[in-house]
């Protein structure tokens, strides 16, 4: 029998498993137990624990799935999840949380060199208020994050992936597609967090404007290539507008004035490439003086060009 193609499901909400009895999947944002604030989902596990003893089943996307539940068992499983905060319909899960995934890294793992669980969430609230900005409120891709190379979380087949480089660094990858079929690749090494918003505005505007019908964010990277993406980034830089924003976003951006050129235009500019101290220090000074690194990349070497001329 021809085997179908692989789709990914998580099975999450409430579900029949053949036999009369129903299992139900429950979303762990990062695969952590516990209680915060009205978010009881210890507390809530171990009531139903005690009073239904249903087996269990943790999945590969760090979920729950409790099974063998009789029909009438479903009201009071579903009372005591609600009582404690706990979401059981998965479209009221916030899609980018729901398919993310992120490793222990700092404080439990002595291998990390980043953040990570504790990271990620905020993270994934930046990248919304990013999309939203864009007009991208639909748009929902798979985020992953670890702490180091070793990769516990899988980010190598996200569709935006963050592994730990560097304190504070992140190597960014894309082109993992929707259903974890296809590896990402590194399309950056070192990304400071802070430049989050700056980083990944140009590519999704580059995204918004070029994407194919029902194109996924995966996709799209993989379809256009990274030169291409690095080309409209270097042609697109968001102008800062300050390092500390109303929304408390860091290093928010606006939208470049011009969402609509193309890769291949006849006003292209060309790249040089510098090394990363320095990049770092014209990354800095434009900030400082409001400017993109392009301009004033720009106005420096004509400088220079005239007086040795
Ligand atoms: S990816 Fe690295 S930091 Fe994260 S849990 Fe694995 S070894 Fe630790």
């Amino acid at each position: 029998k021809p085997i179908p193609p692989f789709q990914y499901k998580d099975f999450l909400g409430w579900n029949e498993q053949g036999d009369g009895k129903l299992f139900l999947g429950i979303s762990i944002e990062n695969g952590r137990v516990k209680d915060e604030g009205a978010f009881k989902l210890k507390t809530a596990l171990r009531e139903i624990t005690q009073r239904f003893t249903l087996p269990m089943r943790l999945t590969a996307n760090h979920n729950l799935i409790l099974y063998e539940i009789e029909p009438e068992q479903q009201q009071a499983l579903e009372n005591i999840l609600k009582s404690n905060g706990i979401i059981i319909t998965p479209e009221d899960i916030e899609p980018l949380v729901r398919y993310s995934m992120a490793c222990p890294a700092l404080p439990t793992c002595g291998l990390a060199i980043t953040e990570s669980e504790r990271a990620l969430p905020g993270i994934i609230e930046r990248i919304r208020v990013l999309l939203d900005k864009l007009g991208l409120q639909e748009e929902h891709f798979v985020i992953r994050m670890t702490g180091c190379p070793n990769g516990c979380a899988r980010p190598y087949m996200a569709e935006l992936g963050f592994v730990g480089s560097a304190p504070e660094k992140y190597q960014v990858w894309l082109g993992g597609s929707p259903d974890q079929t296809r590896l990402a690749r590194v399309y950056e090494n070192k990304m400071p967090i802070q430049e989050l918003e700056s980083f990944l505005e140009p590519i999704f505007v580059y995204f918004k404007t070029e994407r194919q019908a029902e194109e996924s964010f995966g996709d799209f990277c993989d379809r256009v290539g990274f030169d291409a993406i690095r080309e409209y980034c270097h042609s697109n830089q968001p102008t800062p507008i300050s390092t500390k924003s109303e929304n408390g976003l860091v290093n928010e951006a606006e939208v470049p004035e011009s969402v609509k050129p193309k890769v291949n235009t006849q006003n292209r500019r060309h790249r040089i490439r510098v090394r990363d101290e320095l990049h770092q220090r014209i990354k800095e000074a434009a900030n400082k003086q409001g400017k993109t690194m392009t301009d004033l990349a720009a106005e420096a070497l004509e400088a220079y060009l005239e007086k040795i001329s």
